[in-house]
């Protein structure tokens, strides 16, 4: 028999941008969340509205430590997202995603939840195929800055499939490419927000290199509908799968996007590249076309226009 009636799902990094969309969704489902988070980039206002919801629990914990908790679902997303963020701290960074992981899915077996790992498109490094399927291995630098990041998520994939093989953990492993919607924090310095909140304020709009690179832009409600249909996809399919959009834009396209929807009088002015940043990344989504029936809905268009009202919200507060 089970402990409850209702299902528990816990969302780690519940207080961050897509983790804090995940949580409505779960809520809205009737399950009972609990969100846990060590409000390094998270925030609580992104959680205020559901606060007072009595299915909704908020845990302050910091991953790097086990805990011990009743649930039958985990969303593993904590993680600080941006470079900027997860280049702070690059030791914790590794830690929060292997020791991270390591008490998830320790968790996970003892209590015989299903969880999900949210990975990402930086696992394939500076990509040499393109666009990324799956099956590609990728190419990545385990030196660089942003190895915390890459090889910390390479290496919790790694850990997800250990413990299914070994263990029988129930996993389910998506590969998140560039996402973006309300909720982004303004200063985590990703381009949609950074080129958004320079519009609004009318400064500058950075752009890093010539603007040649590409980037393939998937809402945030997109995303978040592709990681549930993961979950609940049959046990025999645990991924990885790929999720994001594959129309790719560069970067100057999309700084120019942003100036035509906001009506800026920003100029555009050029900065160095950062080191290893990616030139192309496009997924290729027909697996979880296949498997999940699931493809990106919302335009790019649509979608800037909902960040931008966001931002226009909120800036007031930040500045
Ligand atoms: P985010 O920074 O907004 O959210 C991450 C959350 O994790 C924050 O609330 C943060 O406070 C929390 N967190 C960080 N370290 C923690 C720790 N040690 N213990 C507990 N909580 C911790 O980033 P996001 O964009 O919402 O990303 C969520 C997840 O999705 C991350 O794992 C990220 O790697 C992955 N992802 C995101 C994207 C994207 O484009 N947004 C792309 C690929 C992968
Ligand atoms: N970028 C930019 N100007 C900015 C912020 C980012 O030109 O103000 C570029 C960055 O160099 C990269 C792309 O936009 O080529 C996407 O950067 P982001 O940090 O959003 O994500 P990631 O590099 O992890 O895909």
């Amino acid at each position: 028999m089970k402990y409850h009636s209702n299902k528990r799902v816990l969302v780690t990094g519940g207080a961050g941008f897509l983790g804090s969309h995940l949580c409505d969704r779960m809520m809205e489902k009737g399950y009972e969340v609990l969100c846990l988070d060590n409000f390094f980039t998270g925030n609580k206002r992104n959680i205020q509205h559901l606060l007072s919801e009595p299915n909704f629990e908020v845990i302050r914990h910091d991953l790097t430590q086990q805990i011990f908790l009743e649930v039958d679902e985990i969303y593993n997303l904590a993680c600080p997202a941006s470079p900027i963020h997860y280049q702070h701290n690059p030791v914790k960074t590794v830690k929060t995603n292997v020791l991270g992981a390591i008490h998830m899915l320790g968790l996970a077996k003892r209590v015989r939840a299903k969880i999900l790992q949210a990975s990402t498109s930086e696992i394939y490094g500076n990509p040499e195929i393109h666009p990324q399927r799956e099956n590609y291995w990728g190419n990545v630098n385990t030196i660089g800055p942003r190895s915390c990041y890459d090889e910390g998520k390479r290496c919790a994939e790694t850990l997800f499939f250990d413990y299914h093989r070994q263990n029988g953990v129930n996993i389910r492993v998506v590969r998140i490419f560039n996402t973006y919607g309300p909720r982004m924090h303004p200063h985590d310095g990703r381009v949609v927000s950074n080129f958004i909140v320079q519009a609004l304020l009318d400064q500058d709009i950075t752009i890093y290199g010539d603007g040649s690179q590409t980037r393939s832009f998937c809402y945030v409600d997109d995303l978040v509908e592709g990681m549930i249909r993961m979950m609940n996809a049959p046990d025999e399919f645990i991924g990885p799968v790929n999720l994001g959009n594959p129309h790719e834009f560069t970067i100057l396209q999309l700084a120019k996007k942003v100036m035509e929807l906001t009506g800026a009088k920003s100029k555009l002015v050029f900065r160095s590249l950062p080191v290893d940043d990616p030139l192309q990344r496009q997924p290729d989504i027909r697996l979880a076309k296949e498997r999940l029936d699931w493809k990106p809905e919302i335009q790019l268009e649509t979608g800037l226009m909902k960040t931008i009202e966001y931002f226009r919200d909120i800036l007031s507060e930040f500045h």
